[in-house]
C-alpha cells in the first residue's frame, strides 16, 4: 500500500518497469559499456533480465547484469532504444539502489563525502562565503532557488562565478547546497539505505518549498538526474527542478545586452552524452561571448565526469578522453572548457601532463561581463603537489572557520580528498568519530 515514502514510490516504479519490460535486451545492445564491462557474449535479454529481477525480488545483482549495471556511466543511449517505452537508464539506477540495500561497496560514503566536502571548503572560503554555500538561509519567499548540490562545494569558484552570472541579470535568488542538502543520491543509490535517503530528499524538498519557489535552478548533475529523473514525480513540488544552464539561456538576450569585454580565446567544450541538452546550453552561452571562437564539441559517455558517471566503466572513458586530446590538439584550442564541477576537477589534474589548460564556462560568462572570475585554488594546489605545504597554509583559514584538524593528519588525507576517492571505497580515515 502506497503511504507517500521514498520506499514506496520507488517500489511503484520499479512495478512499473517490471511490467512494461518484456527483456527484450534492446537497451543491452546499445549500450557503449558492454564491451567494456566484459559481457560482450552475454545473451542481451538475460542481461535485462538480471536487472530486471532484483527489481521484482530484490537481493543483489550478479553475473552479467551486476557487470553491467556496475559500469552503467548514465550515457543515457539506452533511453531511445527500448521499444516499451521503459528508461532503462532509470530501470539500471532503480536496481543498482535496490542491490545495495543488501551489499553496497560504499558504505558511510555519504559520512566521508560530507567531511571532505567540509574541510575543502573550509580551506578555500572565508567563513561569509563558507556560510552561504553550507548554511540555508533564512527563509523567504524568493522566485528562484539555486541548488548547488554538495560536491560542487569543493570547486567553490564555479558556483561563486555562476552567482555573478545571476546577479548580473538581476535575478532574486537564494542559495541552498552542501550536505544539509543532499539530494538523496548518496544514500538511496549508493548506499542502498533508501529511507535515510527518502528522508533526506524530503527534508531537502522542504527546504525547497519554504522559499517558495517557481524554479529551483540546479548545479550539480547528480542532483539533475536523482531528483528530475530517478525520482522524479516523487513529492509534491509546487515549483520546476531544472539546471542553471537552461535559465541562462533563457535570458540569453539580457547577458548578450550586458556584455562588454572581448575573451579572445579558441576553445574547444567538454560535454557528456547523458545530458546533451546541457552541454548544448553551454555551447550556446558561450557562442554569445565576444570573442570567443568554439572550435567544437568534444563529447564524452557518462552524463558527468567522476565515480557516478564516466568513470565507471574506465575503458571507454579512457577511449573517449583519448579523443578529446586529440580533438584539442588537432584544432589547436587555447583551452578545454568543462562544465561540471567533477569535471573540472578531473580535467583540470589531468592538464598537469596533457592537454590545453582547463577553464569552466562560468569564467567566459563572468569575462564577458566585465568581472573577474573567482580564483581555481584547487588547481594551483594541485599543481603545486606539496600536501603537507598545503596543509599548514591551510590552517589559518581552517581555524578562521572553526575548524580543528591537525596538519599532518590532513596532509596524508589530501591527495584522496582532492581526487574524491570515497566514491571508490576509499577515504575511510573520514568515517570514523573524531
Ligand atoms: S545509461 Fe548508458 S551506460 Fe547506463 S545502461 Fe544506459 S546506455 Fe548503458
Ligand atoms: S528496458 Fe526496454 S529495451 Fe531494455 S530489455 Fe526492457 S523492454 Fe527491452
Amino acid at each position: 500500500m502506497p503511504d507517500g515514502s521514498l520506499t514506496s514510490f520507488m517500489a511503484a516504479r520499479a512495478e512499473e518497469i517490471v511490467s512494461a519490460c518484456t527483456s527484450c535486451g534492446a537497451c543491452v545492445e546499445a549500450c557503449p559499456v558492454v564491451p567494456h564491462a566484459g559481457i560482450s557474449d552475454a545473451e542481451p535479454g538475460a542481461v535485462a533480465g538480471g536487472v530486471l529481477q532484483v527489481l521484482r525480488d530484490g537481493g543483489r545483482l550478479d553475473g552479467p547484469a551486476a557487470a553491467w549495471a556496475h559500469q552503467c556511466n548514465g550515457c543515457g543511449a539506452c533511453i531511445p532504444a527500448c521499444p516499451e517505452g521503459v528508461n532503462p537508464r532509470n530501470m539500471v539506477m532503480l536496481a543498482a539502489g535496490k542491490s545495495a540495500e543488501t551489499h553496497s561497496d560504499t558504505p558511510q560514503l555519504f559520512r566521508k563525502m560530507a567531511r571532505a566536502i567540509r574541510l575543502m571548503a573550509a580551506m578555500q572560503l572565508a567563513p561569509a562565503d563558507l556560510a552561504r554555500l553550507l548554511q540555508p538561509p533564512k527563509p523567504r519567499s524568493v522566485p528562484v532557488v539555486f541548488y548547488v548540490g554538495c560536491n560542487a562545494v569543493r570547486t567553490p569558484h564555479l558556483l561563486f562565478n555562476a552567482m555573478y552570472v545571476l546577479d548580473a541579470i538581476e535575478v532574486d535568488y537564494e542559495v541552498l547546497g552542501g550536505p544539509a542538502a543532499c539530494c538523496g543520491i548518496i544514500h538511496t543509490k549508493w548506499e542502498g539505505e533508501t529511507e535515510a535517503g527518502g528522508r533526506v530528499t524530503d527534508g531537502t524538498l522542504k527546504r525547497f518549498g519554504d522559499f517558495q519557489p517557481e524554479r529551483v535552478l540546479s548545479w550539480c548533475p547528480s542532483c539533475q538526474l536523482h531528483i528530475g529523473e530517478t525520482v522524479e514525480g516523487y513529492g509534491e513540488a509546487a515549483f520546476a527542478f531544472e539546471h542553471v544552464t537552461g535559465y541562462l539561456v533563457e535570458h540569453e538576450e539580457r547577458l548578450r545586452g550586458l556584455y562588454t569585454t572581448e575573451v579572445p580565446m579558441r576553445v574547444l567544450l567538454h560535454a557528456h552524452e547523458g545530458m546533451a541538452d546541457l552541454g548544448e546550453n553551454v555551447a550556446r552561452l558561450l557562442g554569445d561571448v565576444p570573442g570567443l571562437e568554439i572550435a567544437g564539441i568534444a563529447w564524452e559517455s557518462g552524463y558527468t565526469c567522476g565515480g557516478s558517471g564516466q568513470d565507471r566503466s574506465p575503458g571507454l572513458k579512457a577511449e573517449r578522453r583519448k579523443a578529446t586530446y586529440a580533438m584539442a590538439e588537432d584544432k589547436q584550442v587555447d583551452a578545454l572548457v568543462s562544465l561540471y564541477h567533477g569535471c573540472h576537477a578531473q580535467l583540470s589534474a589531468g592538464a598537469e601532463t596533457q592537454g590545453p589548460p582547463v577553464v569552466n564556462f562560468t569564467d567566459f560568462l563572468v569575462r564577458a561581463l566585465g568581472g573577474e572570475p573567482r580564483e581555481d585554488l584547487l588547481s594551483g594546489w594541485r599543481m603545486a603537489g606539496d600536501w603537507q605545504a598545503l596543509a599548514d597554509r591551510s590552517m589559518p583559514s581552517l581555524e578562521w572557520n572553526g575548524v580543528s584538524v591537525d596538519s599532518e593528519w590532513l596532509a596524508s588525507l589530501l591527495p584522496d580528498m582532492l581526487a574524491s576517492r570515497e566514491f571508490a571505497g576509499g577515504l575511510d580515515e573520514l568515517a570514523r568519530p573524531r
